[in-house]
């Protein structure tokens, strides 16, 4: 039997004209480093309309692509709104890759029109030229000087808007049409695009606001730290038009001072980022306090949250730091760490500091090595496999098939699922250090030697080692002033754990190399030291 119900797509046009209006009040707040810019949601509905119209103008009629290279501001807000609203496709490009990257992401997904922030014209005017599918390039924030290549027109943003009307009739659109396009940062090999469907955003959206996930709702002001070309912000903006939360965009101010500043000053009550930015933003008000404590979650993911990091936070500070995982091929949300409401103690902070339980949307399965199921006992640990209606099937284009078992996403990252749904990573399949036989975990290390009160930050990565085949390196990254060695570090792990985890190479580095999305860049540490380690 059918049901009787309405089949209405689910569509980011309808979160727009929804969002716009019965919550046109909520603010959108972007840091400029002075008087911030205010606007309301409505505002940027109206100004979205207006970019629409404009985007037509310039031939955006179909599913053409429609790029943005752009600091998380109001004006990317406005793009993130319009472009799938109208039908077309946001493909938010990684303003941190390398110009050779960006030049064949931006190729790969046959990008039409980019918006590009006047701050960044001298970063993507050399790549300009090499765009083979590109025919109009608008210039947002500023004049649209520094920027030419043949057959490319050349826009202002607000001559572009200027004029037009403050309404769109945004279409009906087949729900599982391409609303949005990511590409992975490449932290695995070449960048992979990823296509969110309008249906897939929407059902995230809800996800993102739901009591035991991010918990987004209308009374909220989200700092949206997370670069909005870092998959899709991790799905805050298109949640605030869902609930009116307010928004604050850091714009290009993403140091710990600027972040400490903006906390203080407007005063949101949910932010996410990774690791890094976190532990950066707790040196900084170490050294120089402000008011944080506005902040009532902090959301950590990206990378294993260090339960130094969780520590800090909660005890200077009395924020409390929620911990997910998830990929831009998962639109991102996979999992969410709330423990079960009956955990106490070190039970429910063992159940903080793993990655979250999977949601009813997201599948898990863990395969091991032999490519069976293992069981999800908690103890047993296998490759991760997720499948759901925001996890992507393919990639674009068709690249890595082999990502993809049976309809499921391969992961790549191992570790355990307890009976009651909560993912324990061990660490990326590829970062485990294989020494004599036995595996070491990167990530356990790394926590273990963040745990030191002299240590700011730590990364590991295995090195080649003639007799063991790989032996983990430490690069220690030491608080202002402190002075412990290798001797001293090595000493106090000795107290947890076993001698040949130990690790004998060390060095201490002003910072750790962080990839495009501030994560722990291994690969680099790896190419580093890839002719063995260091004493
Ligand atoms: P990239 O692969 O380029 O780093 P993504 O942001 O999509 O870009 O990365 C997804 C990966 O990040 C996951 O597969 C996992 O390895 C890692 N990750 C994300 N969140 C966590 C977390 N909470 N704990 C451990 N690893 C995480």
């Amino acid at each position: 039997m059918r049901s009787t119900m309405q089949d209405v797509p689910l569509s980011v046009g309808d979160l727009v004209r929804y969002g716009t209006s019965v919550h046109s009040r909520a603010r959108v707040v972007t840091w400029t480093g002075g008087e911030p810019r205010r606007a309301t949601l409505g505002e940027v509905g109206a100004r979205a309309a207006r970019l629409a119209h404009a985007l037509r103008g310039l031939g955006v009629t179909g599913d053409e692509r429609v790029a943005t290279f752009q600091w998380n501001n109001q004006e990317h807000l406005e793009a993130y709104f319009a472009v799938p609203a109208m039908g077309a496709v946001l493909h938010t490009l990684n303003i941190r890759l390398h110009a050779d990257q960006v030049a064949y992401i931006a190729d790969h997904a046959e990008d039409r029109v980019v918006i590009v922030d006047s701050s960044l014209v001298p970063l993507f005017a050399p790549v300009l030229p090499r765009l083979r599918t590109v025919r109009h390039v608008v210039v947002a924030g500023g004049e649209p000087g520094g920027l030419a290549a043949e057959g490319v027109e050349v826009h202002s943003y607000e001559d572009l808007l200027a004029g037009r009307p403050d309404t769109f009739d945004w279409p009906e659109i087949d729900e599982r049409d391409a609303a949005a396009m990511c590409y992975t940062s490449g932290t695995t090999g070449d960048p992979k695009g990823v296509a969110y469907s309008h249906r897939s955003m929407y059902l995230h959206s809800m996800q993102v606001c739901m009591t035991d996930s991010k918990a987004v709702g209308q009374g909220d002001t989200a700092l949206a730290v997370v670069p909005m070309f870092h998959a899709m912000s991790w799905g805050v903006p298109f949640a605030t038009l869902m609930v009116g939360a307010s928004l604050l965009l850091p714009d290009r101010f993403l140091q710990p001072g600027p972040l400490a500043d903006m906390i203080q000053a407007e005063r949101p009550t949910i932010a996410a980022a990774v690791p890094t930015i976190w532990q950066g933003l707790l040196e900084e008000l170490e050294s120089a306090p402000r008011d944080v404590s506005s902040l009532h979650s902090v959301v950590v993911g990206g990378s294993a949250c260090p339960p130094s990091l969780m520590e800090r936070f909660e005890e200077h500070y009395g924020v409390p730091v929620l911990h997910a995982w998830g990929m831009t091929e998962t639109s991102p949300l996979g999992s969410f760490a709330r423990p079960p409401a009956e955990a106490a103690g070190s039970e429910r902070r063992a159940y903080r500091l793993s990655q979250g339980r999977l949601p009813a949307s997201v599948q898990g399965r863990l395969i091991g090595p032999d490519g069976a199921p293992v069981p999800h006992d908690g103890v047993s640990v296998g490759e991760l496999e997720v499948r759901g209606p925001w996890v992507t099937g393919s990639y674009y284009g068709g690249e890595d098939p082999e990502k993809f078992h049976d309809g499921w996403l391969r992961t790549g990252d191992v570790g355990s699922l307890t009976p009651d749904g909560f993912l324990r990573l061990t660490d990326r399949a590829k970062d485990v250090i294989k020494t004599g036989g036995e595996w070491i975990s990167s990530v356990e290390l790394e926590n273990s030697v963040m745990a030191h009160p002299d240590v700011a930050e730590a990364a590991v990565v295995a090195v080649p080692d003639p007799r063991w085949d790989e032996r983990p390196l430490v690069a220690v990254v030491l608080r202002d002033g402190a002075e412990a060695g290798a001797a001293e570090l090595r000493e106090f792990l000795a107290e947890k754990m076993a001698r040949w985890q130990l690790p004998e190479f060390w060095t201490f580095v002003a910072e750790v190399p962080k990839t495009s999305v501030g994560k722990f860049d291994k690969k680099a540490l790896r190419s580093r030291h890839a002719s063995g380690g260091l004493e």
